[in-house]
């Protein structure tokens, strides 16, 4: 059994980011890296449907240490390769073992070290690790398989069906008709890269979603690499001023969110025909930002509808026939492939079963930690990022979190670190993990019942605001009385 000071769980964006802020920042510490796939770059590798892409820009998805240096939105493929660089040039890949899926961590008090059951893939090995510090970067979704709603008749539909997230190899979508079943950033990803081969593509949705679109270029990047300034300098120029942008839009939400309304779904209106009806097709339900806005680079999803290779109906799904989708307004569409961009499968760390001194782990009875640690779960922390911003923006504010946690353990000559509510949390109030009125996507409303609590207090609650959390993690207080060490 080989034992490492801090274990990270998964090589997606967030474990390699981690990995990098361990050896740069704990130098002392043994770290491995075990990783479920053949490779790192989880979601970026999951995910093989045509024109896989980032929805938010590079400057902020990308890491804050490694300067991003092509277009805004980026390629699954290029995100793979920013990755396999940082991976290169911070040697990190001693540190990773690939084909390790992990369903068991068991923590033991006496020993204060979580043992984890793991199997090689390939092989069906089982092997053993033990570590002080479990690190948890799983992401939140199931890899293996997406959600797919049962609707009645899928049975007798005599073409494919298919979810993005298991995209097979051997689809061919030449001359087909195909609809999209949804509207969120996958649809409006996959459409204007399949319209081209398809005789026709029908985005279908129950309801409209916002969209933001603008050009896959920053002209002030260009101007700043005419002028021969250091990457460095231009990813972090870039950086903050996609940041000022998000801000504003997140605020306007709050704040002014009939004005937003107003302003995306104009938008989305100038770049469709004039006739177009807009009220039915682009004009949503909900206050924006309650759903992650998709971006849509150059206006690609728009021009597919506004060519007629795409079109768009907006109704419910009364069942699937053989030859399509019978919808509740009566009228029928007929396709050859269906594909189901309906989401995903909540992942709870990483379908995991954990234990602590020989009790299950229900993290639905825990309260989160500042969105990274659980009450009365010691050693463990995941990294969780944002909905609203870039993820990864949370992930290095919590590389950094944990490294100086990690520090400042070895400073106090402890082993042990355990959130656990102070005397005068006992009467704060007791909440969701996320408010629904705030954010309410459709895997986290299926699943809050799996999630941890929160509090109404910062340091009892997963935050969604960088651009407070950016200034507030930093300065964390670990001696605050919420962590216990031992
Ligand atoms: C199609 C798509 C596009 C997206 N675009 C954006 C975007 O533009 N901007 C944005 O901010 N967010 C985006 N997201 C959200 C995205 O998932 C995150 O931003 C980010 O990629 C998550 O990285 P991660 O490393 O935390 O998790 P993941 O990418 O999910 O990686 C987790 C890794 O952990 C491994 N793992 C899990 N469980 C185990 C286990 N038990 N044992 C071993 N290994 C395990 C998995 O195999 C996986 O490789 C997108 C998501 C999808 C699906």
């Amino acid at each position: 059994m080989e034992h490492f000071d801090v274990l990270i769980v998964g090589a997606g964006i967030s474990g390699v980011d981690a990995a990098y802020h361990l050896k740069e920042k704990c130098s002392g510490k043994t770290f491995v890296v075990l990783e479920a796939l053949e490779s790192f770059g989880g979601t970026w590798l999951t995910h093989r449907y045509p024109g896989i892409r980032s929805d938010s820009d590079l400057h902020t998805f990308g890491y804050g240490f490694k300067p991003w240096t092509d277009a805004p939105i980026a390629s699954g493929s290029q995100i793979l390769s920013y990755m396999g660089e940082v991976i290169e040039e911070n040697d990190l890949h001693p540190h990773i073992r690939y084909r390790h899926r992990i369903h068991s961590a068991s923590w033991s008090g006496d020993e204060n070290l979580w043992t984890l059951e793991a199997t090689k893939t390939d092989t069906g090995e089982r092997c053993q690790f033990t570590t002080s510090f479990l690190w948890m970067c799983q992401g939140y979704y199931r890899h293996a398989e997406g959600y797919t709603p049962d609707w009645s008749g899928m049975e007798q539909f005599t073409g494919r069906i298919v979810h993005p997230q298991t995209w097979p190899d051997d689809l061919d979508l030449d001359g087909k008709n195909v609809i999209v079943i949804g509207s969120g950033a996958t649809a409006a990803t996959l459409i204007p890269a399949i319209a081209n081969i398809c005789a026709h593509v029908t985005m279908l949705q129950r309801s409209p979603t916002y969209f933001f679109a603008r050009p896959n270029s920053n002209e002030v990047v260009d101007m700043l690499r005419d002028l021969e300034i250091p990457e460095e300098w231009i990813h972090e120029i870039a950086r903050r001023k996609s940041l000022k942008e998000q801000e504003a839009i997140t605020r306007l939400s709050f704040e002014e969110p009939e004005f937003l309304q107003t302003e995306l779904i104009t938008m989305v209106s100038d770049l469709l025909p004039p006739d177009y009806d807009v009220e039915t097709h682009f004009t949503p339900r909900y206050r924006p930002w309650r759903q992650r806005i998709a971006l849509v680079p150059d206006g690609d999803l728009f021009a597919e509808i506004s060519s007629g290779k795409a079109s768009v109906v907006t109704d419910e799904i009364e069942s699937f026939t053989k030859g399509g989708i019978l919808l509740t307004s009566g009228a029928e569409l007929a396709a050859d492939v269906i594909i189901t961009a309906t989401g995903f499968n909540l992942s709870m760390l990483g379908d995991i079963h954990f234990t602590v001194d020989g009790e299950t782990v229900d993290l639905a009875d825990s309260i989160t930690y500042r969105g990274m640690m659980f009450t009365g779960v010691p050693n463990l922390l995941w990294i969780f990022g944002y909905f609203r911003a870039s993820w990864t923006l949370r992930a290095d504010l919590v590389c950094e979190f944990t490294c100086r946690l990690l520090n400042h353990m070895e400073t106090l000559g402890v082993t042990k670190v355990t959130p656990q509510l102070r005397p005068e949390d006992a009467e704060m109030q007791i909440l969701p993990w996320i408010d629904p009125e705030n954010f309410n996507p459709g895997y986290l409303t299926r699943s809050m019942h799996l999630l941890p609590s929160r509090s109404d207090k910062p340091e009892w609650q997963h935050s969604q605001d960088y651009w407070s959390e950016k200034d507030i993690l930093p300065m964390a207080d670990l001696d605050d009385g919420c962590l216990i060490y031992e």
